[in-house]
């Protein structure tokens, strides 16, 4: 299977739940009798209450690319918000590549900035995506020239510079490479991330190292520990060694967990380049190295 780990950042209301969205349903990830929240990636009553996404949660959807090779996509959403500067990093660094939404009327805007800065700091290849080019008072044109300007003002490399574009219409499930294409579906923006976002680094046969980028909750399991496997192979009912600050601690993998299109599910085994939950361990912290 190909793995593609890739952040999502936008300023708030710029669609990028919505794009998500549809992401999702184009990549089938949903089935016919199954019910979800229209949207998806703030389902959270708080967020819903302040009209801004908070939690940085991961998705994922799977894609046949043109060869006829499945494609797992993980779809990383992080905090549109410098009051979550920490937290922006932290989630960043599950991907290898970010994807910036822009809307189409308004431009970049100052937490695209924020979080555009720590994305190209940590060297990701950016996809530019003007979003909402149905709107009546659309300018993409002119949008288009804003990003070019705030990559400059903000020192991105040369190849960071030179990013690909894509223009859509998130509501509608459609992305286009040229302003005038005919909108289909969201092809182009699956096309784009396949060839755009480097598949992750790590050897998979070397000693297991995890870094610990956030804490989570589940009622049934309780604490949650997610994070990506940097190298090795981690295995459920495994021993690990966990490093902290200032302390080191043993634990077993009792609860093993992938991230499927909305869900976590249970897998045996992840390799290096793979996001992860894992459960039983209650001592453990954003930052933990798991061994
Ligand atoms: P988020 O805050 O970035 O997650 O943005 P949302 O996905 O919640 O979208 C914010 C608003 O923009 C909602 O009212 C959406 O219906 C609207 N919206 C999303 N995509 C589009 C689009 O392609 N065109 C237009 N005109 N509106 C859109």
């Amino acid at each position: 299977m190909q793995l593609r780990n890739v952040a999502i950042v936008a300023h708030v209301d710029h669609g990028k739940t919505t794009l998500v969205d549809h992401m999702l349903k184009q990549a089938g990830t949903f089935r016919e009798n199954e019910a979800v929240a229209d949207r998806v990636m703030d389902s959270n009553d708080l967020e819903r209450e302040r009209g801004i996404t908070i939690l940085a949660k991961n998705t994922s959807v799977r894609w046949k690319n043109p060869s006829g090779e499945i494609v797992k996509i993980n779809v990383v959403d992080t905090p549109g918000h410098s009051d979550f500067g920490g937290e922006v990093e932290r989630t960043l660094m599950m991907a290898d590549a970010a994807i910036l939404l822009v809307d189409a009327a308004e431009g970049p805007l100052p937490q695209t900035r924020f979080v555009l800065t720590k994305a190209l700091a940590l060297g990701f290849p950016v996809i530019v995506v003007i979003n909402k080019i149905d709107r009546g008072d659309a300018r993409p044109d002119d949008v288009l020239n804003e990003v070019f300007d705030l990559f400059v003002d903000l020192e991105a490399s040369d190849a960071q510079t030179d990013f690909p574009v894509l223009y859509a219409v998130g509501r509608d499930g459609h992305a286009m490479r040229k302003l005038d294409d005919p909108r289909v579906n969201l092809q182009p923006l699956f096309e784009t991330i396949f060839e755009k976002v480097p598949p992750p680094k790590g050897d998979a046969n070397a000693p297991l190292q995890i870094v610990i980028n956030n804490i989570d909750h589940d009622d049934y399991i309780g604490r949650l520990a997610i994070g990506r496997v940097s190298q090795g192979t981690i295995k459920a009912n495994q021993q690990v060694g966990i490093i902290k600050e200032n302390a080191k601690n043993k634990a077993a993998i009792k609860v093993l967990n992938t991230f499927e299109g909305l869900k976590r599910t249970v897998t045996q085994e992840a390799q290096a380049g793979e996001i992860i939950a894992i459960a039983g361990i209650d001592d453990i912290d954003v930052g933990d190295t798991i061994t």
